[in-house]
């Protein structure tokens, strides 16, 4: 049968849903800068469909404008599908500046703010674990060669989609959870590494389409699984040279003064920044001790369970060590925007480096194990245990709101906590296969 390339030109929204309208492929440069048109209620559509309480009504107009550098293009020599094609976009208004609430211009302003003010570039790879039902599941097998050869050529399918992409996949791993698997990338500079987690979980999706099978970034299967965690791993590059910048041997754990001040900012946000990183009522049943996610704002060195775990420089790699060096923050799921996930981040450091915070001290005990008094003590804090209470900390974040802007501050808790009352009847083995359904 005939036929016409669409592309469709979408947003990743407060949601962490991917949406958009689509056209002839052929037009797209046409469309470069009106893209095509949007509406501010949009961003007030939960996950579940139902639309949460807004300031925008059935007013006003915006465009989603495409970034002609993030288009998507793969063919999987289906005949019966069309190629995945999509291309991320600006939320604008119709006269082509950003929309206040546009999550992708949230992250860029604070990029350019870090650039500005530290003459820091952030690079960045978003790790992710997800589960894929392709496979049956198999009881005691995280790692195993077995569930790696059960998932068939869907790996292999998904390496080709994203080096299509032009991503550059480092591995690919059965994880300890049943039918979980886990992909990582080469970082990237700055608005392309959340760009990259956008089009990484499509193309998840879209790899899962094409064998008949899902693959889900819900950020917990059940409640007695184990999560999938979204892993964020940064160092930064100096704006000016481009050498890293990260690492200083002569200093606590290697951390240079920037890095510190940076990373200390995230431990002091971190209570409301998890309502930007772990969006979901269920991502509070992954974030307790012992999931190896995250449950304190601490900084732990080589610890899989700390807040902010400094990783290991593979020394045999024979890769400088500052070239290696960066930090992991673990209290992230899918269920967040990539956008409002490295904004938040971004910002609660800039907020560290602009009161010249200390590089926070690393812990190497369990903080779970401590009393009350040396959590104090040491300046740490149980992470949020609900959706509601991150909501509420976010809420009364003055620092963050000013970043966010008082409407998209405004509108984020709005749309989070109407999810969260929408939920709120449901048991948490409910509000999982909720959530499964749509990530
Ligand atoms: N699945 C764990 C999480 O929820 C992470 C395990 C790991 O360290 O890779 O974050
Ligand atoms: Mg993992």
């Amino acid at each position: 049968m005939p036929r016409e390339e669409l592309v469709m030109v979408c947003c990743s929204d407060i949601a962490g849903q991917t949406r958009g309208k689509g056209f002839p492929v052929k037009l797209l440069e046409a469309r470069r800068n009106r893209g095509v048109g949007w509406t501010g209620t949009n961003i007030m559509i939960t996950s579940f469909g139902a639309i949460a309480d807004g300031p925008f009504g059935s007013f006003g107009d915006l465009c989603l404008k495409p970034d002609l550098d993030t288009h998507v293009r793969v063919d999987f020599d289906n005949e019966e599908e069309a190629p995945e094609q999509f291309v991320l976009s600006d939320i604008c208004n119709t006269d082509g500046s950003p929309w206040d609430c546009c999550p992708r211009n949230f992250l860029r302003r604070g990029l350019a703010a870090l650039q500005a003010e530290a003459g820091l570039l952030l690079k960045a790879s978003f790790e992710h674990e997800f589960h894929y039902d392709g496979v049956a599941e198999r009881p005691n097998s995280g790692y195993n060669l077995d569930s790696y050869r059960r998932q068939g050529s869907f790996g292999e399918t998904l390496i080709y989609a994203l080096t299509q992409a032009g991503l550059e996949p480092d591995t690919f791993m059965p994880e300890y959870g049943p039918c979980q698997y886990e992909i990582t990338v080469e970082p990237s500079i700055g608005l392309r590494a959340a760009d990259n987690a956008v089009i990484l979980r499509e193309l998840a999706r879209a790899a899962a389409r094409r064998h008949d099978a899902r693959a889900s970034f819900t950020p917990i299967l059940r409640p007695d699984a184990v999560g999938n965690g979204v892993h964020l791993h940064f160092s930064f590059l100096d704006a000016e040279t481009r050498e890293p910048v990260g690492y200083d041997p002569a200093r606590p754990h290697g951390i240079s003064q920037r890095m510190g001040s940076f990373a200390a900012g995230i431990l002091q946000k971190m209570p409301a920044l998890t309502a930007l990183t772990a969006a979901s009522t269920i991502s509070y049943i992954r974030l307790v001790p012992h999931r190896w996610s995250a449950a304190f704002n601490n900084l732990g060195i080589q610890d899989r369970e700390a807040g902010v775990r400094r990783a290991p420089v593979f020394e045999a790699s024979g890769a400088a060590a500052a070239e290696q060096f960066n930090l992991e923050y673990r209290a992230g799921d899918a269920a967040a925007s990539p956008y409002f996930f490295l904004g938040g981040l971004v910002w609660a450091g800039l907020h560290g480096l602009r009161q010249g915070l200390a590089t926070p001290d690393g812990t190497d005990e369990d903080p779970s194990e401590m009393t009350e008094a040396e959590l104090e003590s040491r300046g740490l804090v149980r992470l949020p245990q609900s959706l509601a209470t991150a909501l509420d900390t976010l809420a009364g974040d003055e620092d963050l709101k000013a970043a966010m802007g008082p409407l998209l501050h405004q509108v984020y808790l709005q749309h989070k906590r109407f999810e969260n009352d929408l939920l709120a009847e449901l048991s948490p083995v409910e509000q999982c296969e909720h959530y499964h359904q749509v990530y």
